[in-house]
C-alpha cells in the first residue's frame, strides 16, 4: 500500500540529514523542516570546523564510548557503520582520512564539505527541503481500538510555522540542549515529555571546567599536549586520561578534560575535587629529574625564571615556580637540593582545585534525553505512539571524543529513515 502522505523529517543537523537522504533513496516522499535558515550548524561547528565524523574502531571499540547506552545502539550500527558512513561521504565527493585513535575527518579539513556531501544526498533523492520552518508541536489521532476500547495514540502530523502538516511517520531529530544558538534548544525533549515520554534530566557531557585558581586565567589560550591529568577527590582517584588540553578565561577545556568532565557532572558533593597535571608523563621520576639537573647545570648563571625555557612552556614556568615556592629571581647555582625536589614534585603534579562543569549551553554533548527503554532498538520508533521516531541527540545517548557522536546521529538517523519510508511504501 503506497500512502501519499510524506515522512516528515524535522531538524536538519547530522540525524536529520541522514534519515531524510535514506527514507527518501528508498522511495518515500520525505519533508526535511529545519528551522535556520541553513541546515547543519552545529556540524559545522563540530571538531572545531574540521568534523571529526566517526571513528574506525570496530563496534567493540565503539561501544565503551557510551555511558552504557552502547547496547542500544547494536542494530543501528549493524545497519549503517562507519565504513557505509564513509562510503556514502565519498559518494557524494567527499574524501576522508584517518588521524591519530581512529578519528575521522574530510581530507580537506572542512566540515562544510560534509554539509554539503549531506546535502547532496538529500537533493539527489528529492527531499524536500523547508528552511526558516519551525516545528511548533507534535500532533497525534486518537483511534478507539475496535473491539477493547483502548486509545491506540498514532501520529497525526506537526504544526509548523506555516500551518499543519498531516503524516503517519514523523522523525524527530531536533538534538540536544547544547550550543543553542546552533538551533538545538530542546524541543524535541519538550514534544516528547508532552506526548507521555521519560525525558532523563538534560544535562552537560564533553563540558569544559571552572578552576578556582586565579592563575589559570593567566594561562588562557596555551594548549598543552602529551600530558597526563588525574582526577581526585580527597585519596580518591576518580579518572586519568592522558592527550592535549586548554586553559581558558575560566579553567580548563580541551580533550582530556572534556573526557574527565562526565566524572565531575556525576558527582553531587564536589569538594574537594582536585586536577593533577603531570607535565611530563614519558619520564619516570628518577629521569626527569636527571633531566632538571641537566638543564640546572647548563644554566647555573641564570635566574630560575629563565632556566626552564627548554622543559616548559614560556607562559607555564612562573607557575610552576610559583607553585614549587622558589623565588623566580634567585640564580640557579643557589638553589638547593630540597627545592629543585619540590620543583620536581610540581612539573609531576601541578594542582587545581575544580569547582565544576560549564554550563549545559557550553557542553559539546547534552547527556539526557529521551528514555531508551521507550524507544525500539531495531527500528527507532517509539514504543508509546505510533509513527513517532527519534534519531540523534534527543535520545539519551552521549558518547566520549573522538567521532562517537556524529556515528551515533547518523546510524539512529539512517535506521529511522529506513523504517519510516518502509512503513508507509
Ligand atoms: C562545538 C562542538 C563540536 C563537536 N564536535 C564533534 C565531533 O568532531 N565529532 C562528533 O562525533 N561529535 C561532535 N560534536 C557533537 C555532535 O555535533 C552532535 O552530537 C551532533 O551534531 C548531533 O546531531 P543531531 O542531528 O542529533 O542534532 P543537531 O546537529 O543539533 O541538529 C538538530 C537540528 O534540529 C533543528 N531544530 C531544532 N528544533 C527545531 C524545530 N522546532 N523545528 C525545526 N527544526 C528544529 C536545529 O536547528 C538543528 O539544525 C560536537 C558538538 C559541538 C557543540
Amino acid at each position: 500500500m503506497s500512502s501519499l502522505l510524506p515522512v516528515v523529517v524535522i531538524g536538519a543537523g547530522a540525524a536529520g540529514l541522514m534519515a531524510a537522504g535514506r527514507a527518501a533513496q528508498l522511495g518515500a516522499k520525505v519533508i526535511l523542516l529545519e528551522k535556520n535558515k541553513a541546515v547543519g550548524r552545529k556540524l559545522l561547528i563540530s571538531g572545531k570546523g574540521r568534523c571529526n565524523v566517526t571513528n574506525n574502531g570496530d563496534i567493540e571499540i565503539f561501544m565503551p564510548n557510551y555511558h552504557g547506552e552502547g547496547r542500544f545502539l547494536y542494530s543501528a550500527f549493524h545497519h549503517f557503520f562507519h565504513d557505509d558512513l564513509i562510503n556514502l561521504l565519498n559518494q557524494f565527493g567527499v574524501e576522508t582520512k584517518v588521524e591519530r585513535g581512529g578519528r575521522v575527518f574530510p581530507v580537506s579539513d572542512k566540515a562544510a564539505d560534509v554539509v554539503q556531501g549531506l546535502l547532496k544526498y538529500v537533493r539527489k533523492h528529492g527531499v524536500e527541503l523547508r528552511t526558516e520552518e519551525e516545528v511548533l508541536e507534535i500532533c497525534l489521532e486518537q483511534d478507539e481500538a475496535k473491539g477493547k476500547g483502548q486509545v491506540k495514540r498514532q501520529i497525526k502530523g506537526v504544526k509548523t510555522t506555516r500551518g499543519l502538516l498531516e503524516s503517519q511517520a514523523v522523525i524527530v531529530a531536533t538534538g540536544g540542549k547544547s550550543y543553542p544558538a546552533t538551533g538545538s534548544t530542546g524541543d524535541g525533549f519538550k514534544w516528547a515529555a508532552a506526548l507521555g515520554h521519560t525525558v532523563i534530566t538534560p544535562r552537560p557531557a564533553l563540558v569544559p571546567l571552572n578552576i578556582k585558581e586565579d592563575w589559570v586565567k593567566q594561562l588562557q589560550g596555551l594548549a598543552l599536549k602529551n600530558i597526563e591529568v588525574t582526577l581526585t577527590q580527597g585519596k580518591k582517584v576518580l579518572g586519568k586520561e592522558f592527550g592535549e588540553m586548554l586553559f581558558t578565561h575560566f579553567g580548563v577545556s580541551g580533550p582530556v578534560i572534556l573526557t574527565l568532565s562526565g566524572l565531575v557532572v556525576e558527582k553531587e558533593a564536589r569538594q574537594g575535587l582536585q586536577l593533577h597535571f603531570n607535565l611530563k608523563p614519558a619520564l619516570d621520576e628518577e629521569t626527569l629529574d636527571k633531566r632538571l639537573q641537566r638543564d640546572l647545570q647548563k644554566y647555573q648563571r641564570k635566574q630560575l625564571q629563565n632556566a626552564l625555557d627548554e622543559l616548559l612552556p614560556q607562559r607555564l614556568i612562573p607557575v610552576v615556580i610559583s607553585a614549587s615556592d622558589i623565588p623566580p629571581d634567585k640564580f640557579v647555582h643557589q638553589i638547593t637540593k630540597e627545592e629543585r625536589n619540590s620543583l620536581l614534585q610540581i612539573l609531576r603534579d601541578l594542582r587545581m582545585t575544580v569547582l565544576g562543569p560549564r554550563s549545559l549551553a557550553e557542553a559539546i554533548v547534552t547527556a539526557g534525553g529521551v528514555s531508551l527503554r521507550e524507544v525500539n532498538p531495531g527500528t527507532m520508533e517509539s514504543k508509546l505512539i505510533q509513527g513517532l521516531y527519534f534519531a540523534g541527540e534527543v535520545l539519551d545517548i552521549d558518547g566520549l571524543t573522538g567521532g562517537y557522536n556524529l556515528q551515533a546521529a547518523f546510524s539512529t538517523g539512517y535506521l529511522a529513515g529506513e523504517k519510516t519510508a518502509l512503513r508507509l511504501l
